[in-house]
């Protein structure tokens, strides 16, 4: 139990890749703060399962993070909490497909609000705590989209592309107050994020369910198999350990081979 003493704060944990950063974590110990949307019994169970895993605490804040009052509320309820972020992930993401002349304009904005200026606001309120702490963790789950791109997913690849520009600028930024600051960067990964996509991907390029799996999706992945939530939450946890201590600055591609292509 490595973690024990430490607080993670894991935005868009309710579901998929950050559900699976916030268990890794209580699993060593941690207390965790977890946040996003849905049921709220379905949350609680959750909370209380994190607790049963870590001994420790957790929390549910459920702030919208495309609202800066409501981050700046989410990172004051931690630091009332626990006293302080010691591991960041920011995690929370929505996508949207569509041809770029007629990329909704709201959906335009919300992607770059919580996939990107979102990570900027908590990473800006967690770092006065981490230094004087002489420690720190940031971890963003960017994407393969924040290295390569692929068509009618503009707002999402912009997005991603700023996150790992912005986490090398932070690595600079903290470098000698034993904090590090590195990007994630998943392929396909089988959540309900990927799930929702088929639609709208079915209608943008005219195919059936089944050709958007395997030629859209799992087209660009060689080992043609998804990626898994777990698989990414344990990068997350090797991030945290002493072995990665000289790690920051960096972008760890765990997609199936795609971005060596
Ligand atoms: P998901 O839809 O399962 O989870 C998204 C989480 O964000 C949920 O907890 C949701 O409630 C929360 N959320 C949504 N809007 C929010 C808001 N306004 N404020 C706070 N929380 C909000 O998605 P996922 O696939 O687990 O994605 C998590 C991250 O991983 C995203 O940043 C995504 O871009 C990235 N990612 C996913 C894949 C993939 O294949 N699934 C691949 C690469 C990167």
């Amino acid at each position: 139990m490595f973690l024990k003493g430490k607080t993670a704060l894991i935005t868009g944990s309710t579901s998929g890749i950050g559900l699976a950063y916030a268990k890794a974590f209580a699993a060593e110990g941690a207390n965790v703060v977890i946040n996003g949307f849905g049921d709220a019994a379905a949350i609680e169970t959750e909370r209380a399962g994190l607790e049963a895993i870590s001994g420790g605490k957790a929390l549910y804040s459920g702030h919208d993070l495309t609202k800066v009052d409501q981050i700046e509320a989410m990172m004051a309820e931690a630091a009332t909490a626990f006293g302080g972020v010691d591991i960041l992930v920011n995690n929370a993401g929505v996508q949207h497909v569509a041809p770029v002349e007629e990329f909704p304009v709201d959906k335009w904005d919300l992607i770059i609000a919580l996939n990107l200026n979102a990570a900027f606001h908590t990473t800006r309120l967690a770092i006065p705590h981490m230094k004087q702490a002489k420690w720190g963790r940031i971890i963003q789950t960017a994407s393969a989209h924040s290295l390569v791109a692929s068509p009618f997913k503009s707002a999402y690849v912009t997005a991603k592309h700023g996150l790992a520009g912005f986490t090398k600028t932070v690595a600079l930024e903290v470098a000698t107050f034993g904090i590090t600051a590195n990007c994630i960067s998943p392929g396909y990964v089988w959540t309900p994020l990927v799930e929702g996509q088929i639609p709208d991907t079915m209608k943008a390029r005219g195919m059936t369910r089944e050709q958007v799996i395997n030629d859209v999706l799992l087209a660009g992945q060689p080992t043609k198999e998804f990626v898994t939530a777990e698989q990414v939450a344990a990068i997350a946890l090797f991030l945290c350990g002493d072995a990665a201590s000289q790690i920051t600055g960096s972008n760890l591609s765990v997609d199936g081979g795609w971005t060596a292509g």
